[in-house]
């Protein structure tokens, strides 16, 4: 176990008092490994960082590498973070030595994984005992539901972790507590979200739940167990802006009964200071797969508001045929583009891959730039040359789009993306959809379902083009952007609750649970 931070980061001298009692708040950061999960995970301990608290972040290795860099910028800041690495025990979890080391845990092994994770509660509050100051409140990944008992023994509170949209919580939330499946036999049929003012229709198939509808016992079981530490909660940290969706952040709470802090666009944590762009680059990932100042200076030679970026996410990744119709389709649509075309796993073969240098050489370097792999997001998003965005809807990046007022082309894939496409398309009115009405990750039973290249073309023209509609949807995306920077703002929601979680948690009479209600 090594601490990859060194104490000089505490030096601040906010985070002790003499017998190892802390007299700020110190949250003790439990995150997974998915880039989703853990990217805003370390932004939140960032910014709660900023705000006087002391956060530790607990994780594998194979994790801890992931973000050390982001972690580490921070020493130049002096902020009291701590990143704590804890080895796995592959034997006992039955993972295979290694197997997450790559850049993804291989699907077949995510229970072992799942198990390997649940067991470093005992090494982490161990740990947490012996080295002050002691915690004032954990900040578990809602899939850890073993940090019930963690915070349980170490006698502190514990907050579920989400980077989700409180709409997508209320009606997932909402579909499984009025049983709205009951009796539906095909997970195509159409479902209206009950319990909800408006009307949404989703599918089986496209809101399952966490970890629901994969026809392996355990994982129904697991399911359960989530559901309950959720329910279980001391309260909830959710990566979205109170402005955005007022009424969904105040029905989740309500439904149920816990305290929801709203404290997003945590990637803004990366606008207020002035990170190297490398730096920044790597975020959640070991480096960037381009220069990222060769990336600035391609999109800086562009007008503004003239390049379409697309990326479907950290997991997600289009099928060969899939590829093929996309790159058409973008090369169609006449705007210059950045496409990160993650090609981790071997999928392409060389015909993709011939493809794909044929396009860039027909297309020219002038208007096509293709990143084979990570690709630095928020830099490109963030760029003025950026007009939209094509998304798979991860809930991060349609937050980080939001961040940076830009319309969407909606493309989910897997999980809770169908329901980030219905915020964006049905409640913010910033996105036009490729209509995929069912999961192309992750499936069942296999199924091809390819969007062509006229769907894709007409799509990028639509939200780039002139007409009256796409001007009312980019004016709409603008001012959700001002919105989400506001909250940001000293005075801003967001501000306002990170500000408050420190209090709240900072030690005393009331952090021994309860500190939430
Ligand atoms: N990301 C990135 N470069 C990439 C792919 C993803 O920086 O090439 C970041 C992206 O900015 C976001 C996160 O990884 O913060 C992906 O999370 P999201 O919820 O959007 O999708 P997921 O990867 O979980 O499907």
């Amino acid at each position: 176990m090594t601490s990859q931070v060194p104490a000089s980061i505490l030096a601040r001298g906010d985070a002790e008092d003499d017998g190892g009692r802390t007299k700020a708040a110190h949250f003790v950061f439990v995150p997974l490994r998915e880039q989703g999960h853990l990217i805003p995970a370390v932004d939140t301990a960032l910014l709660l960082a900023t705000h006087g608290a002391l956060c530790t972040i607990v994780a594998p290795p194979s994790t801890a590498v992931l973000v050390r860099r982001t972690v580490e910028s921070t020493q130049r800041t002096r902020l009291p973070v701590r990143l704590v690495e804890f080895p796995l025990d592959y034997f006992e979890s039955g993972l295979p030595e290694g197997a997450d080391d790559g850049d993804r845990v291989p699907h077949r092994y995510m229970w072992n994984y799942y198990h390997a994770m649940a067991l470093l509660r005992a090494p982490i509050e161990s740990y947490l005992r012996a080295h002050a100051p002691y915690p004032t409140c954990i900040v578990s990944d809602f899939v850890h539901p073993w940090t019930t008992e963690l915070a349980a023994n170490l006698g502190v509170p514990r907050l579920s972790f989400f980077s989700m949209c409180a709409f997508g919580l209320l009606c997932q939330h909402n579909l499984e507590r009025f049983h709205a499946y009951d009796g539906v036999k095909d997970s195509n049929e159409p479902v209206v979200v009950p319990g909800l003012e408006r009307r949404f229709v989703v599918t089986r198939a496209q809101a399952p739940g966490f970890f629901r509808g994969i026809p392996i016992p355990w994982w129904e079981e697991f399911a359960d167990y989530v559901e309950r530490a959720r329910a279980e909660a001391d309260g909830v940290i959710v990566n979205t802006f109170l402005e955005l969706e007022p009424e969904y952040v105040a029905g989740y709470a309500a439904a149920r009964e816990m305290k929801v802090w709203t404290v997003g666009p945590v990637s803004t944590y990366h606008h207020s200071r002035t990170t190297l762009a490398s730096t920044l680059a790597s975020r959640g990932l070991r480096a960037s797969a381009v220069d990222p100042d060769e990336c600035l200076r391609w999109l800086d030679g562009k007008e503004p508001r003239s390049v379409v970026y697309v990326s479907f996410g950290s997991i997600a990744q289009a099928d060969p045929k899939q590829v093929v119709e996309l790159g058409l389709g973008l090369e169609a649509s006449g705007h210059p583009f950045v496409w990160a075309v993650k090609d981790t796993a071997d999928e392409y073969d060389e015909t993709v891959r011939e493809f794909l240098r044929e396009l860039e050489a027909r297309v020219g370097a002038g208007r096509c730039l293709l990143i084979r792999g990570w690709a630095p997001q928020l830099l490109i998003l963030s760029h003025d040359a950026v007009g939209a965005f094509v998304t798979h809807c991860g809930w991060n990046s349609t937050l980080e789009a939001i961040a940076a007022g830009l319309p969407m082309v909606t493309w989910p894939h897997f999980s809770d993306q169908f329901l980030n496409e219905k915020m964006v398309v049905e409640v913010l009115g910033t996105g036009v959809s490729v209509g995929v009405k069912e999961p192309l990750t992750f499936q069942a039973v296999k199924k091809e379902i390819l969007v062509g290249r006229d769907v894709v073309e007409e799509a990028v023209r639509s939200v780039m083009g002139d007409g009256e509609e796409a001007e009312e949807r980019r004016r709409r995306a603008r001012a959700l952007a001002a919105k989400a920077a506001a909250a940001a703002l000293v005075g801003g929601s967001s501000h306002a609750n990170l500000q408050d979680l420190v209090n709240r948690f900072a030690p005393g009479p009331g952090t021994a649970r309860g500190a939430a209600a």
